[in-house]
């Protein structure tokens, strides 16, 4: 089975699209949360998603963009946004949001939006959570977003190593216990404007990064159309 595994798409419609262009026929796609917030289009990519069946989990923006949570803790910015997409999102969005669970298991492997121990809210952005996190998962592979960096944390009979994935970068899956984050879709965070997504082949056991361009100027067009935050179109444009 061929799967596109997406996460952060954050409301950017034309990367989704993008990405899903890119990666050609698959047999699934699978999205690890942060589906909306920041970005402009919340209810299109919900829509998008809904068409080509995908299935994933919940994140901290899906969360908040529900009013599930005290949105005190996200710095004013982000709550800006996050208040802006739940006074938007149309009762269809709000109801396949509410319906995403926060942790799922298919095919043996586990989709969580943080980590396997907080599915969440967690950070795995160090070398003793991702230890943490390789013991708590109840699967050999573990796939993850949160941190809009792609990056592969891998135990070597005991020995964490992190894989810092390149665009076409391929990991080969074996019996060791891993990570596998695919970066972000709609709001990627390392350095790298281009979005960032990963297409998981489980018959021949191996992972492999793709970095797609975009139109970015549409997207920050409709972000200040929109009225949302002007930092959150610079950033699309750098990539950080
Ligand atoms: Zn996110």
């Amino acid at each position: 089975m061929r799967i596109a595994v997406l996460s952060d798409i954050h409301a950017n419609l034309p990367a989704l699209d993008a990405v899903l262009a890119a990666l050609g026929e698959v047999d699934a796609i699978w999205h690890l949360g942060d589906v909306v917030g920041y970005g402009p289009h919340p209810d299109e990519v919900v829509a998008r998603l809904r068409d080509v069946e995908a299935i994933g989990v919940r994140g901290n923006h899906d969360e908040a963009a529900l009013g599930a949570l005290d949105v005190t803790y996200f710095n004013p910015a982000a709550r800006w946004a996050v208040e802006w997409t739940a006074r938007r999102i149309a009762p269809e969005t709000r109801a396949w949001l509410q319906d995403l669970p926060e942790r799922l298991e298919i095919e043996k492997i586990t989709l969580v939006h943080g980590s396997p121990r907080d599915p969440t809210w967690e950070y795995v952005t160090t070398t003793p959570a991702a230890r943490a996190n390789l013991a708590a998962s109840a699967t050999t592979q573990c796939l993850h977003g949160h941190t809009h960096i792609p990056i592969a944390w891998r135990d070597d009979d005991g020995h964490v190593e992190a894989v810092r994935p390149s665009d076409g970068f391929e990991l080969v899956l074996d019996e060791r216990r891993v990570l596998l984050n695919p970066g972000s879709v709609g709001q990627p965070r390392d350095g790298d404007r281009r979005a960032s997504a990963m297409v998981l082949d489980t018959e021949a056991r191996r992972v492999t990064w793709r970095r797609v361009e975009y139109p970015i100027a549409a997207v920050q067009a409709d972000i200040r159309a929109a009225g949302l935050p002007a930092w959150l179109a610079d950033r699309l444009a750098t990539g950080d």
